[in-house]
């Protein structure tokens, strides 16, 4: 079968989507994708064409991750082109993004947890000639190799590819879950705790308890258009896995009010946009690289260095102490108020947390966008939770639907 029999009438066209770590970059990027977020997106996204075809999904999660552009203006530029139903399951999937960030938000022990079993199968397997392979893209199963390759040099999988690549991890090449979701954290430009850690969770049985993803040969020929079709290499059965720790539902945070004083604004990867919640122009800007104690590749490193440098002009050296650089910075503005985006759990809110800025007199305001707050409450269990309340949610950001 190939994209005409699966598509009659439509001939997928060369579309290359350059990740360029901008503002610009992301928004036109948008402005291409939007008029197909409706029917078309519903009917294509499912399908892995390859690097020089991407016209099918939005390409847009490097842009959103760091919020260069917004889950917001995403779903704002959406419906003013397309009806709410014809662009449901669009608006559906940038929703998983946010339940996923809800849902780490209020059960912060699975990102701890994660963090300790990487830790031991590290310990464990580093040396593994299976671990190693894999890594390489030298397992010889031909389309979990070319995905190796294509996430090393590009920074992005389609999400079809995600799903097969980790449920081939786990289940056909039997490696730690842990491992497979560091390999994506440091590799893909769009790498997110939540996105990443709950998908990889959730391929493994271990998010929506016992239900797991097998990756099957048909279903890999068909949504390649027969590029490939690993018949006979792949495991057959997906049994759960298990974990002995439960992870307890926490309360949110309660969130700070947005200081009407003069500030410093502390820019990291987590809101590059944090500056249009200031009711005025912040004093001096300061940029955080929170990753780069994740061991990211160089692509990983360059779309968050150069996203958080072009918002904040100066980044913090974090090879010295950086704590006296944001005093010395606010005092040098004349300021001890500091503003930064609400880090979510991930390295960003590890970071700030070992702060102590009060001590120096200083008092750091995480300002969490209404967006987050509306919609997180209602992502404490399943995904069906919270799609239910989308339309209220979207009212009370003033859509019209
Ligand atoms: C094992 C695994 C690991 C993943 N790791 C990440 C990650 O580190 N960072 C990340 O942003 N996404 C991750 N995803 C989710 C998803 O694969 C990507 O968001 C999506 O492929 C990005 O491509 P796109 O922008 O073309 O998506 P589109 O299909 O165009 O969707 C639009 C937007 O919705 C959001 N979105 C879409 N699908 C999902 C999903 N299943 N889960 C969460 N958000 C979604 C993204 O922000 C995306 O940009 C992972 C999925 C799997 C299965």
């Amino acid at each position: 079968m190939n994209t005409q029999d699966m598509f009659p009438g439509f001939e997928p066209q060369p579309e290359v989507v350059a990740f360029t770590p901008t503002r610009q970059a992301g928004l036109a990027r948008l402005e291409k994708f939007v008029s197909r977020a409706g029917r078309h997106y519903a009917r294509r996204r499912n399908y892995d064409l390859g690097s020089m075809q991407r016209g099918n999904v939005s390409a847009l999660s490097p842009w959103i991750r760091h919020r260069l552009i917004t889950e917001q203006e995403v779903l704002n530029s959406t419906c003013s082109h397309h009806s709410m139903l014809a662009a449901e399951k669009f608006v559906q999937e940038v929703f998983w993004r946010t339940y996923f960030k809800g849902w780490l938000e209020q059960h912060p022990s699975v990102w701890v947890a994660y963090q300790d079993g990487l830790a031991r199968a590290l310990d464990a397997d580093a040396r593994s000639s299976d671990y190693q392979d894999a890594m390489a893209g030298r397992t010889g199963i031909a389309c979990f190799d070319h995905w190796v390759q294509e996430l090393v040099q590009s920074g992005y999988l389609h999400n079809h590819v995600r799903m097969w690549f980790a449920s081939i991890w786990i289940f056909t090449l039997r490696l730690p879950w842990q491992l497979g979701a560091d390999f994506f954290l440091r590799h893909l430009i769009d790498g997110d705790p939540a996105s990443n850690t709950l998908s990889w969770r959730w391929v493994g049985g271990l998010h929506t308890k016992g239900k797991t993803y097998l990756a099957r040969p048909d279903n890999i020929a068909k949504y390649t258009d027969g590029r490939f079709h690993p018949v006979g290499q792949l495991a057959t059965v997906a049994e759960p896995l298990m974990e002995q720790v439960a992870h307890p539902l926490v309360q949110l945070p309660a969130t700070d009010p947005t200081p009407k004083e003069e500030c410093l604004l502390f820019i990291t990867e987590e809101d590059c946009q944090v500056e249009t919640l200031l009711p005025h122009t912040p004093m001096a800007r300061l940029g955080l690289l929170a990753k780069q104690s994740l061991g990211v590749s160089a692509i990983a490193q360059n779309f968050s260095k150069s996203a958080v440098e072009a918002t904040s002009g100066t980044l913090i050296d974090v090879t010295t102490p950086w704590r006296d650089q944001i005093i010395e910075a606010a005092m040098a503005a004349g300021t001890n108020t500091v503003v930064t985006g609400y880090a979510p759990v991930g390295p960003v809110a590890d970071q700030l947390a070992a702060l102590n800025l009060p001590e120096a007199g200083i008092t750091l305001h995480h300002i969490r966008r209404d967006y987050d707050t509306l919609a997180w409450p209602h992502a404490t269990k399943g995904f069906f939770g919270l799609k239910k309340k989308i339309p209220h949610i979207l009212r009370e950001l003033g859509f019209a639907v």
